[in-house]
């Protein structure tokens, strides 16, 4: 039972997990269940992997929080590596995406007020776009219902069509700071923007002399098959941000920028607490040694394509059920016919974990890790599923 003690924010499920290794869970009833939403993609290497509970044991040992106030050994580290496997050459260490999204909009603000462009504080977000929950994540993301009764909302946000490089040419002026977007959005239902797409705003982006913002929060850190989308893509952003997956499952984020991106950002002008705490920092390190590792992409991209093969098969003969099969690697959508939420509790009652987006869209976010007869029985769960559904209706 759910406490009334917490906060009435989430319509919980009632499961209570006690334990966890791989890809299952366990319940406190003894039931196994296979987690292909690993905590929406935070679980990159399932539960209990070997490598990271070492790392933050022996972290747990040593120093757990520091002040940024000093020079941070595990701190240096991390970033030494993540600038050395990505665009980016300067980084700043947060808990979660959405702080790792604040982060990009203020340094995106500040880079031009700094080169005296104070009026280019706008940025272009897309619909259908998830940022976050903080007050100016929610007004990037511009969904009503995040949005609705906590006002006054933040301005400086200027909404266009999903994919509608008309529409964003026009929506750029000279108020205009830079373009965010998710490469693939997650939350907004495993639409992947075209790779076209994002080499078009890079190169909006450098007509005008504004920054490009992904946010590979959901996308990134492997779970596509490729480090980052933005390496798939070929484009270069100026600013990135990135948690989920970065921590395997301990609350890290980063923003990650361009020399020139970061320059308006001088000390004392944004700061964290936690952000960037030795005890962070060593499970990121060890969550790169295993993304990075010899073939560990390759092998998620195989597992992806055999994976997403398989769902569209399923599609195909459960047509009356299903819709569509989406995404890229190990971030795949199904699209219900109808609403998802009983084709995710059907799989869920033949022990199958899932997460919804919107109202069609069934996530399917295994850890990177997945085995090939996990995928296997997550297929003959999902056929379960289709009956199920169509028994009902
Ligand atoms: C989850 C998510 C966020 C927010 O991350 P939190 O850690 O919940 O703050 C931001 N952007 C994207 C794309 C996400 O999927």
């Amino acid at each position: 039972m759910v406490s009334l003690a917490l906060y009435n924010a989430y319509n919980r499920i009632p499961l209570t997990f006690v334990s966890g290794k791989g890809s299952w869970l366990t319940t406190d009833k003894n039931e196994k269940y296979l987690d292909f939403g690993s905590g929406i993609a935070v679980n990159a290497f399932g539960y209990a992997h070997p490598h990271l509970v070492e790392a933050l044991k022996k972290q747990a040992e040593g120093i757990w929080h520091l002040s940024n106030l000093y020079d941070i050994a595990e701190q240096n580290a991390f970033a030494d590596r993540l600038i050395a496997a990505t665009f980016a050459d300067r980084a700043f260490f947060v808990n979660s995406g959405a702080e790792a999204m604040e982060c990009a909009i203020k340094t995106a603000r500040r880079y031009h007020w700094l080169k005296g462009d104070t009026k280019r504080n706008r940025i272009i977000t897309f619909e259908g776009a998830f940022h976050g929950r903080t007050l100016a994540t929610i007004a990037a993301g511009g969904k009503d219902k995040y949005l609705e009764g906590f006002g006054p909302h933040i301005d400086g946000f200027d909404q266009v069509p999903f994919a509608d490089h008309d529409a964003l040419k026009a929506a750029v002026n000279e108020k205009t700071a830079a373009i965010l977007i998710e490469p693939i959005q997650g939350e907004g239902g495993i639409r992947p923007v075209p790779y076209e797409c994002l080499r078009g705003m890079r190169d909006l982006c450098d007509e005008h002399g504004i920054l490009l913002i992904f946010d590979e929060v959901q996308c990134g850190v492997g779970r596509t098959g490729h480090f980052f989308v933005s390496d798939a893509a070929g484009v270069t952003p100026d600013l990135m941000a990135v948690a989920k997956g970065i921590g395997g499952g301990f609350p890290v984020g980063v923003c990650l920028a361009t020399e020139e991106a970061s320059t308006g950002i001088t000390p004392g002008i944004h700061g964290t607490t936690y952000g960037g705490n030795p005890l962070a920092m060593a499970v990121g390190a060890a969550v790169l040694d295993l993304v990075l590792g010899d073939g560990f992409l390759d092998e998620v991209k195989h597992k992806g394509l055999i994976f997403k093969q398989k769902l569209a098969k399923l599609v195909d003969e459960n047509a009356d059920i299903l819709e569509e099969c989406r995404g890229e690697g190990l971030l795949l959508g199904l699209k219900t016919k109808g609403p998802n939420m009983a084709f995710i509790q059907a799989a869920r009652d033949e022990k199958l974990l899932t997460v919804p987006a919107g109202t069609y869209i069934m996530r399917i976010l295994p850890p990177l890790t997945v085995l090939e007869d996990e995928i296997d029985f997550a297929l003959s769960t999902l056929e379960k599923a289709c009956q199920k559904v169509r028994d009902e209706s």
